[in-house]
């Protein structure tokens, strides 16, 4: 059963103070959260601040990235999705390695110090016609080939961060050296996403324990790692909660979790979940907040700005320390109806809310200052150049 309201109050106030938020009190939060915004919200967001603030200072990071989708083919099909692209369709397109190079040399030159490499999971396992290109270029894997692409781009000056679906240990080894961090969103720890008229029914990618089972291995392979949670695509508040306190698990145990983003869901035309709609200003925020109490003030905590135009001040006020990428040369591939705020402006709009804009490396200033053991010795120097002495991008364009 529920506890009463004040004593949830109360319980939550004691998360900033003495006790980390226990998953009843959590559940029941997020629960009230979705029913009540209006009621929770504010000692929600005070709490999640507090802590924010203890953790990180009024300092929000942000890094100045350019998007690579290597491959916009896909076999998982994700109810929410337009990223993937049927190979017949005239948008499916697959990067050579010279416009690796020229997108890399070019968003260099512009100032991005950080090349995201997002693209589709195993999409020769689907589609012969991509499989026979793939072998004729030489290569077996999308993965063999995504190692090759690193190294051209890290070749420029860019730093390399790859999220690539799930992956093999031997396949990160493989990518390691060319990359300074890599991630995966879990997205959600429920199985039940996976049933029939679920978002993840056709995406065998996204099962959990998969997702949780490479999230481990890259700990073990000393990979700072990015892991996160989709919010709003069917998933019930108790299993937002339950999904939190595994990515909290994880980060725990491993130590590698450099950072963890709450991304909100947003309709796309022509896809299966169109109808559905974004979490309310309120829910995100709150939710923001919910994860900074179960993550702690420590977490590198991150929502994007790009999602949540109009609601920036009240993401501030959540608790999260991240904008994460942006990109001044290329669009958001997964959300393209959704364009990136300006640098100006988001900085303008961060010191409106009481803080400081710094831009960072797609690795935090923490691992490259303090957790060397993390970096091949190439890598390593590389970051500290691209640093200033407190671990922060030091290139402005
Ligand atoms: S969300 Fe990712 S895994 Fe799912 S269909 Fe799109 S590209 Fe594939």
């Amino acid at each position: 059963m529920a506890p009463p309201k004040s004593e949830l109050l109360e319980r939550i106030r004691k998360a900033v103070d003495a006790e980390p938020l226990d998953r009843s009190t959590a559940v029941a939060a997020a629960n009230w959260l979705e029913h009540a915004p209006e009621e929770i919200l504010e000692p929600l967001l005070e709490a999640g601040q507090e802590l924010g603030i203890r953790g990180h200072g009024r300092t929000i990071t942000v890094s100045r990235n350019v998007f690579i989708p290597l491959t916009n083919l896909c076999r998982d099909r994700c109810a929410y999705c337009t990223f993937a692209k049927d190979p017949k369709s005239a948008d499916a397109k697959t990067y050579r390695l010279d416009e690796v190079r020229r997108v890399s040399e070019e968003a260099f030159r512009v100032g991005c110090t950080e090349a995201l490499f997002c693209l589709g999971d195993k999409p020769e396992v689907a589609y012969r016609g991509y499989r026979e290109w793939l072998n004729g270029q030489g290569y077996g894997t999308t993965t063999e080939y995504l190692v090759d692409a690193c190294e051209v781009a890290a070749a420029t000056g860019i730093f390399p961060h790859t999220n690539a679906g799930v992956m093999s240990a031997e396949e990160m080894t493989a990518l390691r050296p060319f990359n300074a961090s890599m991630g995966l969103m879990l997205e959600s720890s429920s199985r039940r996403l996976r049933e029939r008229g679920e978002a993840h029914y056709y995406a065998p990618d996204k099962e959990p324990e998969l997702r949780i089972r490479m999230t481990r291995e890259a700990g073990e392979l000393m990979i700072p790692f990015t892991s996160g949670m989709l919010i709003g695509i069917g998933e019930t508040p108790e299993e937002r909660v339950d999904t939190l306190f595994v990515i909290d698990q994880l980060a725990r145990s491993g130590g590698h979790i450099q950072e963890v983003i709450i991304q909100n869901f947003h309709p796309k035309p022509g896809t299966p979940m169109v109808d559905r709609v974004t979490p309310s200003d309120a829910i995100m925020a709150g939710t923001v907040a919910l994860a900074r109490l179960i993550l702690g003030p420590g977490m590198n905590l991150q929502a994007p700005p790009n999602l949540s135009p109009t609601s920036l001040a009240l993401l501030v006020r959540s608790g999260l320390n991240d904008w994460g990428g942006v990109s001044p040369v290329t669009i958001d591939y997964v959300n393209p109806e959704a364009p990136w705020p300006a640098f100006r402006e988001l900085e303008r709009r961060t010191e409106e809310a009481g803080y400081r804009l710094r831009e960072r490396l797609c690795v935090y200033p923490e691992y490259i200052n303090d957790r060397p053991e993390y970096f091949e010795h190439t890598m390593l120097q590389r970051l500290r150049a691209a640093s200033d002495e407190e671990g922060y991008a030091c290139r402005t364009p």
